[in-house]
């Protein structure tokens, strides 16, 4: 009764490319929520999808509190009174919608979480979105480091990279070194620092290595600016969207001329996933 009554009207999240959420988007939509959740009070949370049904029970959640909101990686991490984490990932069509009112028509409703103030609602049109319950901190054992805080630095980095045959690309995008970089990312990471994406990691050298770090840590930041890029399902909390995708050097311009030195971007496949670069930008 309930998928009924969600799925009537049209659309408001919009149908594009999937493409999934990363650290700069997952930003956005926790800066959204926070000034609207923390420090409310869940009364219920009702779940529509058993698949979400499986991963965690509403009832745990009735009458804890939201202390805290923050992002960890590409995951948002609600922080509950008791030690315990209501951990969500978007992955490709997921996304949080705050309002005032019940809803009434929204389709691919997942879950709905009733607050003291409002609702909250998981829509996820491919349903490969995440949301589990966790003890606080467990995350930090899944995940590399952040890499906009200090830690991620060159000295990191080279010790990570020492010995790893892995494409740079690949490697930047390995959520157990640096949490938060997907695919859109790391290339313009590694357009702007200069470096072939099909490099071996271990042969970058130290001011390669500088290089990356410096780029990875201002485009994130930038794109946090911009509140992230609109290529896919997502969209901000409150249903407005990012506009980094106008600042886009590298991404998605196969057969354009480089903004650098006018070289035709070029494409290719890098283990399954196509990968834009300028071969004479990027050594
Ligand atoms: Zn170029």
């Amino acid at each position: 009764m309930c998928k009924r009554f969600f799925s009537a009207s049209a659309p408001i999240v919009k149908k594009k490319r999937g493409k999934m959420p990363e650290l700069p988007e997952v930003e956005t939509i926790v800066q959204g929520l926070k000034p609207k959740l923390a420090q409310q009070k869940i009364r219920q949370l009702r779940i529509y999808d058993s698949k979400i049904e499986r991963m965690l029970v509403g009832e745990y959640l009735s009458g804890r509190r939201i202390i805290n909101i923050r992002r960890r990686g590409k995951y948002i991490v609600f922080e509950l009174n008791g030690d315990l984490d209501l951990i969500v990932h978007l992955r490709m069509s997921g996304g949080l919608l705050y309002q005032q009112n019940e809803p009434q028509s929204i389709r691919w409703v997942r879950a709905v979480m009733k607050l003291d103030d409002g609702f909250l609602i998981f829509q996820d049109r491919r349903r490969l979105g995440v949301m589990e319950l966790s003890h606080s901190r467990s995350l930090d054992l899944r995940l590399g480091m952040e890499p906009l805080s200090s830690d991620f630095n060159s000295d990191y980095l080279r010790q990570k990279l020492a010995g790893s045959k892995r494409p740079i690309k690949v490697f930047l995008m390995d959520q157990t070194i640096v949490a938060g970089i997907g695919n859109i990312y790391a290339q313009e990471i590694l357009f702007v620092a200069g470096v072939h994406p099909q490099r071996e990691a271990r042969s970058l050298n130290n001011n390669e290595i500088r290089k990356l770090v410096k780029a990875t840590k201002s485009i994130l930041a930038m794109a946090i600016k911009h509140q992230g890029t609109t290529v896919s399902d997502f969209q901000n909390a409150d249903a407005s969207e990012g506009n980094f995708q106008n600042f886009l050097k590298v991404y998605g311009r196969n057969n354009k001329p480089c903004l650098v030195c006018g070289t035709v971007i070029r494409k290719i496949k890098l283990q399954g996933r196509t990968t834009y670069f300028c071969e004479k930008c990027q050594k």
